[in-house]
């Protein structure tokens, strides 16, 4: 039986993705094998690579002046990649401080660049997003980082930042797809796949023309986003089955109606949970309204020693993977694209029902 997986990453998938997987994975179209064992090289499977760029380009309306990228290496491999391509040992960037995936980004910058921190949101206890005018930015910047949605705290920016020219980089690891965004404007988007694209293993780059070609000396071949772009992102042996599987899913995406459609069901979704938790008087988010993610959902009880009979309870329901990340406790809703509404609305009566029992 399937469960309601609220997991943060890797997360629950389409249904309907994953059974047609199923009955394509011993031959796939008519090949005797499956799409794992079929060269990168050949016909069918560079067909399959295209598809799934083209249907992405389609999707989130990319324009022609952006390379689309499917490297290996996680959004991790990105927070150095993105330095060593965009920047010099005596560059600045500006990188915006909400949580612990900025953190970490912040981080790997800083072992190659000048990193200026241009906001951070430490006095909310990252329970914010910064204004615009609260974002200290250098003039001359490499370029402006920040993370649109903050996959542990539940953070997410309500605007995308003004940078005056300076390239935009956005860690759209957990968001991208949720809703249409503005591809032009940003510099360089970046998202692992295990949220709302596919299986781990893959990483999508959305990166401006003009920013590329200008990887440091020792940067990695297979992290030079020109030396990629250059092959079809096809260098070395692409992590094919996810590939294959961000075309389905995005297949899948494109037959729900698009990310206009998609962005409505997940605005239904994140209203249903908050709005429940905010009437509960028994649950509790801490995040500032307007930078509340519809993407990830945390959540405390009143009475912090039932967590774990919340959670066993939960499980028991078929609602699971809802402990909090181990940095910050209590319980995580994560409500990706493929978490259908009956799964928050299953949630909801579950946490209504924990309350009667409990509360
Ligand atoms: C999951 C996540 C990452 C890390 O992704 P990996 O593929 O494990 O490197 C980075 N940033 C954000 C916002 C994430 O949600």
């Amino acid at each position: 039986m399937r469960v309601f997986n609220f997991a943060a990453g890797p997360a629950t998938l389409p249904s309907e993705v994953l059974q047609q997987v199923r009955d394509e994975l011993l031959d796939w179209r008519g090949s005797g094998m499956s799409v794992m064992e079929v060269s990168h090289r050949s016909k069918a499977f560079i067909g399959v690579a295209q598809e799934a760029e083209s249907l992405l380009r389609e999707l989130l309306n990319v324009p022609s002046s952006y390379k689309v990228l499917f490297l290996q290496g996680g959004a991790t491999g990105q927070f150095s990649a993105i330095p060593l391509n965009l920047t010099t040992p005596e560059s600045t960037v500006d990188y915006i401080n909400t949580g612990t995936w900025s953190k970490k980004a912040i981080g790997e910058a800083k072992r190659l660049t000048k990193v200026n921190v241009a906001a951070d949101e430490a006095a909310s206890n990252y329970s914010t997003a910064p204004g615009q005018g609260a974002l200290k930015l250098t003039k001359g910047a490499a370029y402006v980082h920040y993370t649109p949605n903050e996959t542990i705290g539940g953070v997410e920016f309500p605007y995308v930042p003004e940078t005056n020219g300076v390239p935009l980089v956005a860690d759209m690891s957990s968001t991208i797809l949720s809703r249409p965004i503005d591809v032009s404007k940003f510099g360089l988007i970046y998202a692992g796949a295990q949220k709302n694209i596919g299986p781990s293993g893959l990483v999508v780059v959305i990166v401006r023309e003009d920013l590329i070609g200008k990887a440091r000396p020792g940067t990695p071949a297979v992290w030079d986003y020109k030396a990629m772009a250059d092959e079809g992102s096809m260098l070395n042996t692409p992590a094919t089955f996810g590939w294959y599987f961000a075309g389905l899913v995005f297949k899948w995406l494109k037959a729900q109606g698009g990310l206009q459609a998609i962005g409505e069901r997940n605005r239904a979704k994140a209203d249903a949970l908050y709005g429940y938790i905010d009437a509960s008087g028994f649950y509790r988010n801490p995040v500032s309204k307007e930078a509340r993610s519809w993407m990830n959902v945390p959540f405390t009880l009143a009475k912090p020693d039932l967590d774990k009979t919340f959670l066993s309870e939960a499980n028991a329901a078929g609602l699971t993977n809802l402990e909090g990340h181990r940095s910050v406790g209590g319980m995580r809703a994560s409500i990706y694209n493929a978490m259908p509404l009956e799964g928050v609305q299953a949630l909801v009566a579950f946490m209504k029902d924990f309350q009667r029992r409990h509360g």
